[in-house]
């Protein structure tokens, strides 16, 4: 017995679920916390209201006294497009935090996938750009892995390679990393129980990683890398530095004998397979997007919150 195929699309418009009035108050709520709405462009308080837009009747528009000015509720912010509505752009949003590929974006907005991929690209590039920079200290483990991204794109692997006895090294991959090839060294830094931060290389040189590790972990921090020679100079940027040696198949090491192994990378070895998984289900990444890609999951994981509760920390890094 067959069942009448179901048109799924006209039975369930989730754009219609979403109330716009509600999303443009929760928008000023997050903009402008005290309730005092301030000009983008001067900073005034002094601004009236001035009808609402046109198309998208729930968006205030304002005039500003002392500039003066017009601006509206998205003036200035990465949303402020008057193409798409705001329901769209927040489902967007919210989709891209559940890390789906803009093909599956496109059917679930019933969008062309080319609209998709351009608002997908201009949320991801203000997350990259606008995220806190990672700040860390305590106990910090350092690694590099290889993704592989080029003008094919094909960036489901991320991978070790190049370097003798690492547990991931895939075979065939041969070469170490640079940007010129296929293969975009990324450089993760995180601490154990708390933040991440990850950087696509130029090339894997001490030259290279110096600044980013100076910038990102705090002085006096005891940093833990394996025994690979670019993080040779730790020591001497004003870091405590242990390193395990995995080429003599040595994964991590009790030093201080108190039954703790607390010498290895395995925190940010954890990390690299969570990061291989959020990029999977994205074909195509060129070396040109790969650090938007970076940036937007270094946010998510540092959020440390998934679907609609991570749009509490979105939204506010995107209209403020
Ligand atoms: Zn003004």
């Amino acid at each position: 017995m067959s069942h009448p195929t179901l048109e799924s699309r006209k039975l369930l418009n989730i754009r219609a679920l979403v109330d716009e009035a509600l999303c443009f108050q929760a928008i000023r709520e997050v903009r402008w916390p005290d309730g005092v709405v301030r000009c983008p462009h001067c900073h005034s308080a002094q601004v009236v209201k001035y009808g609402t837009d046109e198309t998208h009747r729930h968006r205030q528009k304002y005039r500003c006294k002392a500039c003066p000015c017009y601006f509206d509720d998205l003036t200035n912010t990465v949303l402020k497009g008057r193409h798409q509505s705001i329901v769209i752009w927040v489902l967007c949003l919210y989709f891209m935090g559940l890390n789906l590929s803009n093909r599956q974006i496109a059917q679930e907005l019933d969008l062309n996938k080319d609209v998709v991929q351009k608002m997908t690209y201009q949320l991801r590039r203000a997350v990259a750009e606008q995220k806190p920079k990672a700040r860390l200290g305590g106990e910090v483990e350092c690694d590099e892995v290889y993704v592989i991204a080029g003008h094919k794109g094909h960036p489901s692997a991320v991978m070790k390679q190049g370097r003798k006895g690492r547990r991931n090294r895939l075979k065939g991959a041969r070469g170490r990393g640079t940007l010129e090839g296929e293969k975009p060294p990324i450089l993760g830094m995180i601490q154990r129980g708390g933040e991440v931060a990850i950087h696509m290389l130029a090339d894997v040189k001490q030259k290279t990683i110096a600044p980013l590790i100076e910038a990102t972990i705090a002085p006096g921090s005891q940093v833990y890398t394996d025994e690979y020679n670019i993080y040779d100079r730790l020591t001497e940027w004003g870091y405590r530095h242990k390193t395990v040696c995995h080429s003599r198949g040595e994964y991590a090491r009790d030093e201080d004998g108190d039954g703790f192994h607390e010498v290895h990378v395995n925190t940010m070895e954890g990390f690299w397979s969570l990061l291989r998984s959020w990029l999977r289900p994205h074909r195509g990444i060129s070396q040109e997007n790969l650090p938007l890609y970076l940036g937007f999951f270094e946010f998510v994981h540092n959020a440390k919150k998934r679907g609609k509760g991570l749009l509490d920390s979105l939204l506010p890094l995107l209209l403020t």
